[in-house]
């Protein structure tokens, strides 16, 4: 895949939004390749914590294997203790987190108290057929337990009635941009790109 790096000149904070399966890990990813910042995955980071074997990761195991969201608390305390690590002051790409509105609004508050605010949210669109197919095959392949059938419907659900209202709500920020999620890896990062040049960001 083709990444063009860019100069590390100045603070760059994204969110990458869209239903599970749309993609978000993979082009944070290659976000991070890009601009040299993190990548900020709740998932990824309660995953880890399970896999540790820590107080968080037993409590948050059942909730994960159901497709349920785990707590705003939980979730925002991860983030806000990586805000505070310097490989974050030069920006960050946010994937999968904010989920909720009141993750947003604390996201916004922890990023204000540091004279800090997010620069664009890329929202990717995928159909929901599309998804259910994506994921059926990436759970044939890493029998990753949320991944199964009745999971995905939950996290689908979830994602619909808690994440889904933070696009108007970053909309009404002027920071929403639509990215067709639909494409092979490559396309979809050539529009995010675009996106991104067309922003400004
Ligand atoms: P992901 O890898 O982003 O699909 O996240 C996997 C699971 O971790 C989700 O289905 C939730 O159970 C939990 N999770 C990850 N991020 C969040 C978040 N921001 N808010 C609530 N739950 C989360």
């Amino acid at each position: 895949m083709d990444t063009i790096p860019v100069k590390r000149d100045r603070d760059r904070l994204v969110v990458l939004v869209g239903p599970p399966g749309a993609g978000k890990g993979t082009q944070a990813k290659r976000l991070v390749d890009r601009y040299g910042i993190p990548q900020l995955a709740t998932g990824d980071m309660l995953r880890s914590a399970r896999a540790a074997g820590t107080e968080l990761g037993r409590q948050v195991a059942a909730i994960m294997d159901a497709g349920h969201l785990v707590s705003d608390g939980i979730v925002i305390a991860l983030i806000e203790e990586q805000l505070k690590l310097e490989a974050t002051r030069q920006g960050a790409i946010f994937d999968g987190f904010p989920r909720t509105l009141p993750q947003a609004e604390a996201l916004d508050q922890m990023l204000a108290g540091r004279g800090r605010k997010i620069d664009l949210v890329l929202r990717l669109k995928v159909d929901d057929a599309a998804l259910k197919a994506r994921i059926a095959g990436r759970f044939a392949e890493s029998g990753r337990p949320d991944d199964n059938p009745a999971s995905f419907v939950v996290r689908l659900d979830a994602y619909n009635a808690q994440t889904a209202p933070l696009l108007p709500y970053y909309q009404a920020q002027g920071k929403l941009v639509e990215v067709g999620g639909m494409g092979t890896i490559n396309t979809v990062a050539a529009a995010i790109d675009a996106a991104l040049a067309a922003a400004g960001a």
